[in-house]
């Protein structure tokens, strides 16, 4: 079973499914190439990315996500100015060292193949692998980024519903219902109940020190994103818009306001997704493009409530880490299959319902939350402009991050559960998902995307 800090993952931008996702899939394929000693008689790779891989991948980084991971880099180490230097340094030099060790000729216009009008059966974000020797193909894999920097292969994908086996855990839950029944059943917070679900497979003290980890480098991207100025990456020109804000927020009389309060998570939020933008480190939340809108309510939560503490900073994270799951089990956190609804609208589900929670909601308070926040972000398209997560993403999050501090407070006020649930919701946005066009789905062919003109 999926355990809530795996909502989670500390990466590099800019994109979780167009990033994170490939990188981790070729460092697999490479060291699949390794174990089964194939390594050293490789003369040759090919690398081929279809559907919105290809369609959109350009501005998401796929193709210095891929280079990297066919180095050996890891996502959660990899120094984010090393991504970008590397792949220029093989780019000129027309070698590259295979998992740090093998040294291979490498080009970039002939080894990294795009097929924007090919998708594969499985998923729209595929990628091939292909190992070649002398004396013909040695490997080839296929792989899929699912969404959340999730990976799974052609036999894994088959039975990717499976992955939410229950028979590891003491409190298994898949359903939003099944997940509140069992807090209210044995009295205990959302947060307590992933804790112990954890406990087979690591100690309490490790769980908690994981989440904390989250926490910091959710805190850390904040700070750097609104003490950095300047032009994003990708040439359309963005500048960099949380520094300004903030300073003209962070004022302390002005401060203490609760509109500016509220307008300072938005730009906590952006801060977070500029940093993203611009290839930095960033807590996936669940993904890369919705990044900011956690961390702007967690930022929002650390600096204006008074009951804050290392606990209650965990219990967000724990609390918003469960609600994902109830997506990731019941619907996707993938835009290539649902819309931007499957990113920042869970992102803003995540938040709501776990600010509720820090803000010492009940368990019908935090559900109608996390139903709330989703409710209103159901059929939200995602339309990137040139490919880039940028535009309308960066706002995006800033917006969100708004909307779930509201939707908390709101919460608060009610005591019955609505007519619509959480699972309602859940199920509503995969239909929703299923019935949009392909346009809308992180190829840049609708929307947005189509309708501003790069000057
Ligand atoms: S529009 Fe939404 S789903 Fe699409 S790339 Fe931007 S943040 Fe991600």
């Amino acid at each position: 079973m999926l355990g809530a800090l795996d909502m989670f993952s500390i990466g590099i931008g800019p994109s979780s499914s167009h990033t994170i996702g490939p990188m981790k899939a070729a460092a697999t394929f490479i060291n699949l190439l390794e174990e089964l000693s194939m390594l050293n008689s490789t003369t040759h790779v090919e690398v081929n990315l279809f559907g919105s891989l290809a369609l959109t991948g350009e501005g998401h980084g796929t193709m210095l996500a891929v280079i990297n991971g066919l180095c050996g880099h890891n996502p959660k180490t990899v120094d984010p100015k090393v991504f970008v230097s590397c792949v220029e340094e093989i780019k000129q030099s027309g070698f590259i060292y295979l998992n740090n060790k093998h040294k291979i000729k490498f080009s970039y216009d002939n080894d990294l193949l795009l097929h924007k009008n090919e998708f594969l059966l499985q998923h729209s974000n595929a990628m091939r692998f292909i190992a070649f020797s002398n004396s013909g193909v040695l490997l080839q894999e296929d792989y899929f980024s699912v969404g959340g920097g999730f990976v799974v292969n052609k036999a894994q994908i088959s039975s990717y519903a499976d992955f939410a086996s229950d028979a590891d855990v003491p409190y298994p839950f898949k359903t939003a219902t099944e997940l509140f029944s069992l807090c209210k059943k044995n009295n205990i917070s959302i947060a307590t109940l992933v804790t112990r679900n954890e406990l087979g497979r690591k100690t309490a003290k490790e769980f908690y020190e994981e989440a904390s980890e989250i926490v910091q480098v959710m805190h850390e991207s904040v700070i750097r994103g609104l003490n950095t100025e300047g032009v994003l990456p990708g040439g359309l020109n963005v500048r960099r818009r949380a520094p300004g804000l903030y300073k003209k927020l962070n004022i302390p009389t002005i401060a203490s306001s609760p509109k500016e309060q509220r307008l300072l998570a938005i730009a906590y939020a952006m801060a977070v997704n500029e940093e993203n933008a611009a290839f930095s480190r960033i807590v996936t939340a669940p993904t890369n493009g919705a990044a900011g809108t956690i961390p702007g309510v967690l930022e929002y939560y650390r600096n204006f409530s008074s009951d804050v503490s290392q606990d209650k900073l965990v219990e967000f994270i724990l609390t918003a880490g469960a609600i994902g799951m109830l997506y990731k089990y019941g619907a996707s956190i993938s835009a290539a299959e649902v819309g931007c609804q499957g990113e920042i609208g869970v992102a803003c589900s995540m938040a709501a319902g776990a600010l509720t929670a820090v803000f010492g909601g009940t368990l019908i308070q935090i559900e109608k939350a996390a139903e709330i926040g989703m409710e209103h972000n159901l059929g939200m398209t995602c339309d990137p402009v040139e490919g880039l997560v940028q535009i309308p993403c960066i706002e995006r999050n800033g917006v969100a991050s708004s909307k779930a501090i509201d939707i908390a407070y709101l919460s608060l006020l009610e005591e019955e559960a609505g007519i619509i649930s959480l699972d309602h919701v859940i199920k509503t946005m995969l239909q929703t998902g299923k019935d949009m066009s392909i346009k809308y789905k992180e190829t840049s062919l609708g929307g947005l995307a189509v309708n501003i003109v790069n000057c």
